[in-house]
C-alpha cells in the first residue's frame, strides 16, 4: 500500500530508545502487577511503583494529549517530523472501562467542532487489541435472537425496555435491515429507561442472580454456560460500579475472552467495554470516546444512539498471520491504512532480522531478553518494557538470543499499514454476522478459518501470569 505520508528515507538514521507517557485512570492495575507500571519504571518514565495506585496505559506516539519523547527538550515528533498516523499503547486494566464507541471521521469532524471539551481532535479511533494475558472484553452487540432470550429469562432487564421495542425484537424478521432497527429501537429504550426505575431493576436482578449462583439453587444445569457467563458477568461489573446501570451491559453485548496472543478489531461507531486484562492496544491517531455507562465521567448517550451500526455479533478473532516469510513474525492487519502490529518472537539460540521497512515503526520489548546488531553495529538493551523507534529505511536489525536463555524474546511493532490488501481482522459490520455469530457458534467456529489455530494444550501464545485482577 502506498505510504500516506512522505518519510524521510535517510538510510543513515538508526533506532531511538524512546519515553512514552503513562496515564493513570482509576480502571487500571495497581502497583507492580501492572504491566504498565513495570515498562514504565524499565523505559525510565518512573523513579518508583506506589503499589497503592492504578497504572493504566502507556502511549507511545505523537498524540498531544500524550507525546513521547526521544530524550528531554526532543519530542517524537520533532524527530518523525509530524505525527505518526497511529497511536501505540500498552493497557493494564483491573476493572471495567467505560461502554463506548468511538465516532467515525466524519461525524469525529462534527463532535470536535460543538464541544471540543469532551472530543479533543478531528480523527476516527478504530483500534487493535493484541492480548498480553487472558483478557475479557464486552465488543460489538449480541445477535437480537441471544437478547430475545435474554429479555424472557429476566424479567428485571425486560422491565428497562418499553413494550413497544420488545415487541420489535420478539416478532423481527430474518431481514437484517429489520433486525438492525429492532436492536436500534431496544437500545434506545434502554438507555433512556428512567433512572429510578433501571437502578430499582438492577437491585432486584443482583439479588435474584446472587441467589442463583450459590449451589442450592435448583435449576443452575438447565442454564447454556454462556448466559451463565453472562449471569457472572453482570455480577462482578456491579460490584465494581455500585449502582450503575451499565452492568446490564452484558445482556447487549458479546462477553470474549481472548487468549495471550489472540486479538480483535473495533471500527468506528462498534459499541465495546473492556472489562479485564492486559493489551497491546493500536490505534488511529486520536482519542476521542463517546461514553455510555460503567464510568463517572461524562456520558453522551444520544450521540452514542445515533452513531452505532448496530451490527449484530463479535468481531473476527485472530492469533496472527505469518509475515515476511518468516513465520515468528506475525502480523495483526486491520482494514483501515493507519496501523498494523507485528508480534516478534525469537527464541533462545535463534536470531532473526527485523524486516526493512519504508515507513517509520515503533517497538517495545514485551517479554524476555537478547542482544541487537546492525551494519553500524548498533547495541539496544532488549528488556521488557524498553521501546524504541525505528526511522524509515533504517539498517535492517538483527536480535539474537542466547541459548542459555530460559524464554524467547518477544517484541510488538507497529507501523502504518503494509498489507491493506490482506487484512486478517474485522468487526462485524464489515463482515456481516458470518465470521462470530454470537454465543450460538459452535467453539470451532468462533476462529476465522484464515487464523493460526491452537487449542489450549498446543497454545504458542505468550506466557503470562494471569494477575488477580484478571479473573
Ligand atoms: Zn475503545
Amino acid at each position: 500500500m502506498a505510504s500516506q505520508t512522505t518519510y524521510s528515507t535517510d538510510s543513515k538514521s538508526n533506532i531511538l530508545p524512546l519515553r512514552p507517557v503513562i496515564k493513570d485512570y482509576a480502571w487500571g492495575i495497581r502497583g507492580l502487577d501492572s504491566r504498565v507500571a513495570r515498562f514504565a519504571l524499565e523505559s525510565g518514565v518512573i523513579d518508583e511503583v506506589d503499589p497503592d495506585e492504578p497504572y493504566a496505559e502507556l502511549w507511545l506516539g505523537t498524540h498531544p494529549s500524550g507525546p513521547s519523547t526521544i530524550r528531554d527538550g526532543i519530542t517524537l515528533e520533532q524527530t518523525v517530523g509530524g505525527h505518526l498516523p497511529f497511536l501505540f499503547k500498552v493497557l493494564s486494566a483491573g476493572k471495567a472501562l467505560s461502554i463506548q464507541a468511538h465516532p467515525c471521521k466524519s461525524l469525529a469532524r462534527v463532535l470536535h467542532r460543538n464541544d471540543p471539551t469532551n472530543y479533543v481532535d478531528e480523527n476516527h479511533k478504530p483500534e487493535l487489541a493484541v492480548a498480553l494475558t487472558p483478557f475479557e472484553a464486552m465488543c460489538g452487540f449480541r445477535r437480537i435472537e441471544e437478547i430475545a432470550i435474554l429479555i424472557k429469562k429476566h424479567p428485571e432487564f425486560a422491565a428497562c425496555i418499553s413494550n413497544e421495542a420488545k415487541l420489535r425484537v420478539f416478532l423481527c424478521s430474518e431481514d437484517e435491515k429489520d433486525k438492525k432497527e429492532a436492536l436500534r429501537g431496544l437500545f434506545h429504550s434502554f438507555m433512556s429507561c428512567p433512572a429510578d426505575i433501571s437502578t430499582e431493576q438492577l437491585k432486584k436482578l443482583l439479588k435474584r442472580l446472587q441467589k442463583e449462583q450459590s449451589c442450592d439453587h435448583v435449576h443452575p444445569h438447565e442454564e447454556p454456560p454462556w448466559e451463565r457467563k453472562c449471569a457472572r458477568a453482570i455480577l462482578r461489573l456491579a460490584q465494581q460500579f455500585p449502582g450503575d446501570t451499565g452492568a446490564m451491559a452484558p445482556f447487549l453485548l458479546n462477553y470474549l475472552l481472548i487468549a495471550p496472543g489472540e486479538s480483535f478489531y473495533m471500527a468506528a461507531n462498534e459499541p465495546h467495554a473492556y472489562v479485564a486484562g492486559e493489551i497491546i492496544e493500536c490505534m488511529a491517531c486520536s482519542d476521542n470516546v463517546v461514553r455510555a455507562g460503567l464510568t463517572p465521567k461524562f456520558k453522551d448517550v444520544d450521540n452514542l444512539v445515533n452513531m452505532l451500526t448496530y451490527s449484530q455479533g463479535g468481531p473476527t478473532i485472530n492469533a496472527g498471520t505469518p509475515a515476511y516469510g518468516d513465520d515468528r513474525i506475525m502480523r495483526y492487519t486491520p482494514p483501515t491504512g493507519e496501523f498494523e502490529v507485528m508480534v516478534i518472537t525469537c527464541n533462545p539460540g535463534e536470531d532473526l532480522t527485523l524486516p526493512r521497512l519504508p515507513v517509520p515503526a515503533i517497538f517495545i520489548v514485551i517479554e524476555g531478553s537478547g542482544n541487537t546488531d546492525n551494519d553500524d553495529g548498533q547495541r539496544l538493551v532488549m528488556r521488557p518494557g524498553r521501546s524504541y523507534f525505528m526511522p524509515s529505511n533504517c539498517p535492517p536489525l538483527t536480535i539474537a538470543v542466547n541459548s542459555s536463555k530460559r524464554g524467547p524474546l518477544r517484541i510488538a511493532l507497529a507501523h502504518e499499514n503494509q498489507h491493506m490488501d490482506e487484512p486478517n481482522l474485522s468487526s462485524a459490520s464489515e463482515t456481516g454476522p458470518k465470521m462470530w455469530s454470537g454465543e450460538f457458534a459452535l467453539p470451532s467456529e468462533i476462529r476465522s478459518p484464515s487464523s493460526k489455530m491452537h487449542s489450549p494444550g498446543m497454545m504458542n501464545g505468550f506466557s503470562s501470569t494471569p494477575t488477580a485482577s484478571s479473573q
